[in-house]
């Protein structure tokens, strides 16, 4: 099935006429081809977006956030169709996309369609100088989002759904990755209502398509999600332009278990924490940090309960991982298992491919958990992004501290502890933009989202990402 460009509410081929191959990774296959898109591409995605800006940031709140629900209705109303299309283009099973990406999707763009009713500026009374100050937060006009492939649609719609909602119209460019979810949801906008040219979405490769977004003259911010050395090239490319950006970027989080936790729940959820989506969720907790007085327990549940988990064809029900999203990501995630052995870590359990009867050439590795000897190795430092955890015990909560804070990225931190004043102290020294104690990747779509250090700069959510696809202006007036 071939992809088009969604430019002006109309389904387009690239100018450029080039394509690329789509491959679904659970059994290795071309199944489409999406548009390579060029600069020219962009330009006429940014003239359409251009043109509905006039009217489309003049529109009431109670218009667009009508028109944002109504999408949020289409897509739980298609929750089955794009939940499948999720899972071919990304490999994950089919029961998460139905479960959390679909779903989330669809409350990107209910949340926001309520948000903006919501959103208001302030005044400032100068007392004494008879004269009052008013903040406008006006749309910035337009703005390009740019989505990576682990969680597609999800992380589309979570810039795209504010920044329409603000009133800005939007060049978009999913991951060439995982486009599909991205191609269908021009269907639903138009079906919504939502006029053309507010949103339009381009295909192709990061450095021809999402590069002609970043260096396009007119378009005022970026949004980005993706990997830490492409957000260094972004930011390189947009600052000597003065573009608002929001980055963010790669994460290696702590998951840091004390003896005095909930057992059991932590247990569970550390599983849910290492593998979920096959370890690719820039929030996983991909450093297990255990007290030593319960490591060797912890050790022996832990693994055997990764064992048990099922490594199998997405659309499989009882699949608990699915298939990597492609090839060359596999190899990058095994590269780092070998990296692991080279540095005398023990891989405890997995490590290798897995082949699953009728999908043989799908990209399917069993989850892994290496036990490491010291938190300095390569393992422990760089992003792996894959169903692969690190094991060490600890003594105290300063020596578990200084390892959490050790890595150049600060994305999420999980606690497991029920002594309160440690959750207070660590909380306040864990560098990280989102903590987490007693549970793991819980979501409150109002909270600030985002990381420190090499994980990004900016916050999305809530009223954060308003702010950011805003531009308040202040006014002030003596009377
Ligand atoms: P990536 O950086 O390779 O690509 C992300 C997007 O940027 C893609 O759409 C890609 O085409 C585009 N891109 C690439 N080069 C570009 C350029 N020169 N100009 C403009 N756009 C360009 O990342 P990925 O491999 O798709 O995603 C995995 C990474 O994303 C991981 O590092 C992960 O931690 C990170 N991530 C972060 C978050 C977060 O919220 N912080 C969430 C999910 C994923």
């Amino acid at each position: 099935m071939n992809i088009q460009n969604y430019i002006n509410g109309q389904f387009e081929n690239p100018s450029s006429k080039s394509w690329i191959d789509n491959y679904n990774p659970s059994n290795g296959e071309v199944y489409g081809q999406i548009p390579n898109s060029s600069k020219e591409d962009v330009e006429q995605a940014y003239q359409s977006a251009r043109s509905a800006f006039p009217s489309w940031s003049q529109t009431t709140l109670e218009e667009r956030s009508r028109i944002l629900i109504k999408i949020s209705e289409l897509l739980e109303a298609n929750l089955d169709r794009f939940a499948e299309a999720e899972s071919k283009d990304n490999g994950k099973p089919v029961s998460l996309a139905k479960m959390v990406d679909i779903p989330r999707a669809a409350s990107n763009f209910r949340f926001f369609g309520n948000a903006i009713t919501q959103f208001a500026s302030e005044s400032h009374e100068s007392v004494g100088q008879n004269a009052v100050n008013y903040t406008l937060r006006q749309p910035i006009g337009v703005v390009g989002c740019i989505s990576p492939w682990n969680l597609p649609l999800y992380l589309f719609t979570w810039k795209i759904a504010p920044a329409i909602a603000a009133g800005n119209c939007v060049v978009a460019k999913p991951s060439e990755v995982t486009p599909m979810t991205a191609y269908l949801l021009g269907e639903i906008c138009n079906e919504a209502g939502l006029p053309k040219g507010v949103l339009n979405i381009v295909h192709g490769l990061g450095t021809t398509t999402g590069q002609a977004i970043v260096e396009h003259p007119n378009i005022k911010a970026i949004s980005f999600t993706g990997g830490t050395a492409t957000g260094a090239h972004i930011a390189k490319v947009a600052a000597p332009m003065f573009k608002k950006l929001s980055l963010e970027l790669g994460g290696k989080n702590p998951n840091i278990i004390f003896a005095d936790c909930d057992y059991d729940d932590m247990l569970n959820t550390t599983l849910r924490s290492s593998f979920a989506n096959q370890g690719q969720i820039c929030l996983c907790g991909s450093r297990i940090f255990v007290e030593e007085t319960i490591y060797n327990k912890f050790k022996t549940d832990f693994v055997n309960k990764v064992k048990d988990l099922k490594v199998g064809h997405p659309s499989e029900k009882d699949t608990n991982i699915g298939a990597l999203v492609s090839k060359p990501h596999l190899e990058k995630v095994k590269s780092y298992i070998e990296i692991a052995k080279e540095e005398g870590a023990t891989v405890l359990f997995g490590g290798n491919e897995v082949s699953v009867e009728g999908y043989e050439n799908g990209y399917y590795l069993q989850p892994t958990v290496i036990e490491v000897k010291t938190d300095d190795c390569r393992v422990n430092q760089e992003e792996i992004f894959g169903p692969v955890v690190t094991i060490m015990p600890f003594k105290t909560e300063d020596d578990v501290l200084e390892m959490a804070n050790k890595v150049k990225y600060g994305l999420s931190a999980t606690l497991w502890t029920n002594n309160l004043k440690r959750t207070m102290r660590m909380s306040n020294q864990l560098q990280a933009g989102i903590v987490w104690v007693n549970t793991w990747m819980m979501r409150d779509l109002r909270t600030p989202f985002g990381g420190v250090k090499a994980s990004g700069v900016g916050r999305e959510g809530g009223f954060e990402a308003l702010r950011f696809f805003t531009e308040p202006k202040n006014v002030c007036i003596k009377y």
